[in-house]
């Protein structure tokens, strides 16, 4: 148990953060400058979780859902060596060795393969999930498959999508 843990607290000047600690802490950035300070993940502010929506909680994306700033600013440099190792054209040769459907996980595994990565060592999916986003908004490929989660009525959550080569989808 951490004996800084951050919570949002509306109080009698507006919104702000009290932490376990006992320091009270008006609005965001005195609240991240607390976690800063205390080694906590700035995103979550140690709590190790996000909301998506009101009841739906996921591990924080920011830090792995440890809660911790060392672990934030690893997942942070693993973010960016990710995105300058996984390149577009990359993304885009793997695709084309896919005559029909494929799963997301598909294309990340054959490219970690491919780097030789070990799984976990770098964010591979979410970077071939941007990169395959990409590709569909140029109209190279199709998404298939429908969302696995609605989640209200603009957010959508799509767990391991399915898309296929539009030149393949014989129109
Ligand atoms: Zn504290
Ligand atoms: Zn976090």
């Amino acid at each position: 148990m951490n004996e800084h843990t951050i919570v949002p607290r509306a109080g009698i000047l507006g919104d702000g953060f009290a932490c376990a600690c006992g320091s009270v802490l008006a609005g965001r950035m005195a609240a991240e400058l607390h976690a800063t300070e205390n080694g906590l993940c700035t995103v979550c502010l140690g709590s190790g979780e996000e909301q998506v929506v009101p009841g739906l909680n996921r591990p924080c994306t920011a830090c792995a859902g440890s809660g911790r700033r060392k672990e934030q600013i690893t997942w942070q440099l693993a973010h960016a060596e990710a995105e300058h190792l996984i390149t577009l054209s990359m993304v885009r040769a793997v695709v084309s060795g896919f005559d029909g459907p494929f799963h997301l996980s598909e294309i990340a595994d054959t490219v970690r393969a491919g780097l030789d990565l070990p799984p976990g060592r770098l964010p591979v999916g979410p970077r071939v999930r941007d990169l395959l986003l990409e590709l569909q908004a140029t109209g190279e490929i199709t998404m298939l498959s429908a969302p696995d989660e609605l989640l209200g009525t603009d957010l959508v959550l799509y767990r391991d999508p399915r898309w296929q080569r539009a030149r393949t989808l014989g129109l």
